[in-house]
């Protein structure tokens, strides 16, 4: 056993797990080769809409194949990406790749879909509205198409300077989603605020959601909230048919979890797009 660093708990020494530990202090380094040698790319999950049964938007998930450590999930390296700066470069990158396969599905006859592109608080910068006109003329994708998800902690650290950006991105045309809602500080100032169209309720409460009245309560107060500023509400993490019907009952109508998709690379993405064009998804 070896002594954990951070404190006085102990931890199982598993050589594998040090190796991938060292290797991911290392990440920094790294993300830089990462960038250069296009070892990051976009898988995308559908967003369902759950009465026409339609696919209505795509969410961009960005992956890492790291060379030796396999797939590397987002939650590990953003954080230092945001710390380093990268998160700069690879944010556009994730822009501009997301824009450009969102146009290529409308080119190939589908019918058009609104992708949604994760933001970092970091990215919340006035050049950002610069860089997503330059991106949406280059791709030719129209504003409309384009939503941008953003979390609770952007709008803390800047409350004004966010609120100047998102306000000039809606009036461009771009949407805005508020992700994870519920799981920080929810103010539900900042609805009224903000200039939001849609938001996410936190997984965190479609998980129990069978066993948790709380979470039924919650939800439903979410949705009825939603519907009172005119709002889109979606249902993220939802992984059974129990859950998917708990909540058409509460009348969220759109949905987006394993239950309908894991989040799919490009090919796949596109398969299960054109797969569910014409009859859609009905729960049975
Ligand atoms: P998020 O935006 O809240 O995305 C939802 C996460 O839940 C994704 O994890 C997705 O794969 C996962 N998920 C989807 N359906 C289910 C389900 O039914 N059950 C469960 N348990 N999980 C589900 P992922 O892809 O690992 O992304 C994690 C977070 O990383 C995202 O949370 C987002 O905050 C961030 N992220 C992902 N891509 C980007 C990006 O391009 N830029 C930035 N800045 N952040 C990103
Ligand atoms: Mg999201
Ligand atoms: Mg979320
Ligand atoms: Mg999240």
């Amino acid at each position: 056993r070896s002594k954990d660093s951070g404190g006085n708990q102990y931890q199982y020494y598993n050589p594998s797990m040090n190796k991938r530990n060292t290797e991911l202090l290392h990440l920094e380094t790294n993300l830089y080769q990462a960038i250069r040698e296009s070892q990051l790319c976009l898988y995308y999950q559908p967003q369902i809409n759950i009465n026409t049964g339609k696919v209505t938007g795509m969410e961009a998930l960005i992956r890492w194949q790291h060379p030796d450590l396999g797939m590397v999930s987002p939650d590990q390296f953003i954080p230092i990406a945001e710390e380093t700066g990268f998160i700069n470069s690879i944010g556009e990158w994730v822009l501009f790749t997301a824009c450009e396969q969102n146009k290529k599905w409308q080119q190939s006859g589908l019918t058009p879909l609104k992708i949604a592109v994760n933001l970092s608080p970091r990215q919340c910068q006035p050049n950002l509205v610069t860089s997503l006109k330059q991106i949406l003329k280059e791709t030719k994708l129209e504003p409309e198409y384009l939503e941008l998800e953003i979390t609770e902690t952007s709008i803390i650290v800047h409350p004004e300077l966010t609120q100047e950006i998102l306000e000039e991105l809606t009036e461009i045309g771009i949407s805005i989603t508020m992700d994870d809602f519920g799981s920080g500080y929810s103010s539900v100032g900042y609805l009224k605020k903000f200039p939001f169209q849609k938001i996410k309720i936190d997984q965190s409460f479609v998980r129990d959601l069978k066993n948790e009245p709380s979470d039924l309560a919650i939800i439903s107060a979410v949705i009825t909230l939603g519907k009172g500023f005119n709002l889109q509400v979606v249902a993220e993490g939802v992984e059974s048919q129990e859950q998917a019907y708990l909540l058409k009952n509460l009348q969220c109508d759109t949905m987006q979890g394993y239950f309908f998709s894991y989040p799919l690379p490009v090919d796949e993405a596109t398969k299960f797009i054109q797969s569910v064009a014409n009859e859609g998804i009905f729960l049975p």
